[in-house]
């Protein structure tokens, strides 16, 4: 048995001089200053600098020349003050060492493929492959206690506002939030398949139908997406919904789940309530429906300028109906080229755009533009209006609106990203109004912006169903916090009818709501509440609360983007017995029987 501690590595200070303590943990760090062994113990909770001296304790000290980094150590020593120079306040146990005066090792360990004790530039392979050494490291442990944090934070404030968590079934059927879903064969019923859940949906409403007026639960959610960046196969939302309430009812609650969490985990203090802007209203103004408002450059109309202009190009589009918009870089003029804008003007068009205006005004009163030939006399009055300031570019697209928004928002981002440091602080905003269905070019057909549940604008709905869908608004909303989607929900529907056209309008024929849906249809035949409710990306709130830019660095074991585990090899390959058990053949095997 070995010595159990009686102190964590994080815990000793000055108040402890003189008492006799067991440390276990890892060896962080090995000092050998000729003659003396500083080692560095570590555990989840800090780092606790130990001393061999021979002088003191001559077999311990030379047990401690077999010390390598991370065994697994118990050391029992004397608490002691460290010599004035020696302090390091920037260390919880920074005023105190141990003297060792017995040594244990529990466990070796080889050369670790990874340094746990500095950070190095290593492959996310590698990272993930042995994903066991990269947790001990001091960040990424932070970041899982934070996650934890989180998790207890949402319990509690969600428990003390009368929310009841549920679990709700992993292996289910398909509930539609637009991606793959992943399916397991049933064994028992050969040729039948569950689906993981791509979300709790249509279970939390079943539960609102039951009763449950208010439930949370802290979900894990499967989707089987390509890879787009940073999304994980499988993450956790904070789903939430409740009875009897409106909109504001659910806003309320996410704004104070918000500010706790924020308040609780890393004692920052949020001001609620957030500001809110129509779906209309963030795409006119930054081209994106989750704009990352802290880096203002919102996009100005400009046409009226250009109206009577002599660059025929500009008036000629603007008199069929196209816009000219732009948004300001402002201080940035030095740091524009020609290349730079040649650059621009090629990614633009790459976005389907037939190219891009931009003007630069210097210092100095020097306007460098690629119409200054042609529209000099409109660029001086945007510059006489105050709309171009010194120092600043201009970057305009001429088009039709809704495209128009759509290439500046992705130029601006593009910008964000290339001009400008990362800035500090939290920028909340929620985005409401948003269309009840789009056009997907990729499938030829209408899609749920959201989902199928959402309720549509009632309006809107009657009178656009049968003619125009697209012109339906829904009571859907989004919570977006320094550019991410960080939560989505909506007001549902809750009557069958209702339903059923939605249903329609997404062209599923009598047969499909029938085979998909008809448990939801007809469990509200049985009295349905009005209910709504929201889903908060646990893993991207987590990751915006400690500064991460990817999820990864906030989820114990994730996946590449190819949906690979590199340690445990995950997707693998099943036994022949596996397979037969479950009635399946693969299309391989069946060619090589064939052939
Ligand atoms: N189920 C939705 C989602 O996963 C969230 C919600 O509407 O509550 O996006």
């Amino acid at each position: 048995m070995f010595q159990q501690r009686t102190h964590t590595c994080g815990q000793l200070t000055k108040e402890d001089t003189g008492k006799k303590v067991v440390l276990n943990g890892w060896v962080d760090r090995i000092r050998n200053l000729g003659g003396l062994i500083f080692v560095l113990v570590r555990d989840r909770y800090g780092k606790t600098q130990v001393v061999f001296d021979p002088n003191d304790n001559k077999e311990v000290y030379e047990r401690s020349l077999e010390l390598k980094n991370e065994f697994v150590v118990s050391i029992t020593g004397v608490v002691r003050t460290r010599p004035e120079k020696d302090i390091n306040l920037g260390m919880k146990t920074g005023e105190i060492e141990v003297l060792a005066t017995q040594l244990e090792i529990i466990s070796e360990s080889e050369v670790p493929p990874i340094y746990i004790n500095k950070d190095e530039d290593v492959s996310e392979n590698l990272r993930l492959k042995y994903r066991y050494l990269d947790l001990r490291k001091e960040k990424m442990q932070k970041n899982l206690i934070i996650r934890h944090q989180v998790m207890k934070a949402t319990r509690d404030y969600l428990s003390s506002q009368n929310f009841l968590e549920i679990e709700t079934p992993y292996l289910t059927k398909s509930t539609p939030e637009g991606a793959r879903d992943f399916l397991v064969p049933s064994r028992l019923k050969p040729g039948t398949f569950y689906a993981l859940p791509q979300s709790p949906q249509l279970f939390k409403q079943l539960l609102m139908v039951a009763g449950f007026d208010r439930y949370f639960q802290i979900a894990r959610c499967f989707r089987d997406e390509d890879f787009r960046a940073d999304r994980q196969p499988e993450f956790t939302q904070i789903d939430i919904e409740a009875s009897f309430i409106k909109r504001e009812d659910i806003f309320n609650v996410t704004e104070q789940l918000i500010k706790d969490i924020f308040q609780k985990t890393i004692n920052e203090k949020i001001v609620v309530p957030f500001r809110r802007y129509t779906y209309d209203d963030v795409m006119n103004k930054y081209g994106s429906d989750k704009p990352d408002t802290r880096y203002g450059m919102e996009f100005i109309e400009l046409s009226n300028y250009f109206e009577e202009t002599e660059a025929k190009f500009i008036k000629e589009e603007l008199a069929n109906g196209s816009v000219l918009k732009g948004f300001i870089i402002p201080e940035k003029a030095e740091n524009f080229a020609r290349s730079k804008f040649d650059e621009l003007v090629e990614y633009v068009k790459s976005l389907g755009s037939s190219g891009m205006i931009w003007i630069s005004l210097t210092n100095s009163g020097d306007i460098r533009s690629n119409i200054k030939k042609i529209a000099e006399r409109e660029i001086r009055k945007l510059i006489e209006n105050d709309i171009i300031k010194k120092n600043s570019v201009m970057l305009m697209i001429l088009g039709e609106n809704s495209k128009v928004n759509q290439i500046l928002g992705q130029l601006r981002n593009k910008i964000i990203k290339q001009e400008f440091e990362k800035k500090s602080g939290f920028d909340f905003l929620w985005v409401i109004d948003f269309p009840m269905f789009s056009w997907s070019e990729e499938e030829q057909r209408i899609m749920a912006e959201h989902h199928p549940f959402t309720m549509p604008n009632l309006e809107d709905f009657k009178k656009f169903k049968d003619i125009d869908p697209l012109k339906i608004k829904s009571q859907s909303y989004d919570l977006v916090i320094n550019g991410y989607e960080i939560a989505s929900g909506s007001i549902r529907i809750h009557d069958r009818t209702i339903q059923k056209e939605v249903f329609e309008v997404l062209g599923l024929t009598e047969n499909e709501i029938e085979e998909k849906f008809g448990f939801l249809i007809e469990a509200f035949k049985y009295g349905a509440p009005p209910h709504g409710g929201i889903a908060v990306g646990m893993d991207r709130l987590v990751s915006v609360l400690v500064g991460e830019d990817s999820i990864k660095e906030v989820i114990a074991f994730p996946k590449t983007a190819s949906g690979s585990d590199p340690m445990t090899g995950a997707p693998s390959p099943v036994s022949k017995k596996q397979l037969d058990e479950l009635n399946l053949i693969l299309l391989n095997e069946l060619t090589n029987k064939e052939e």
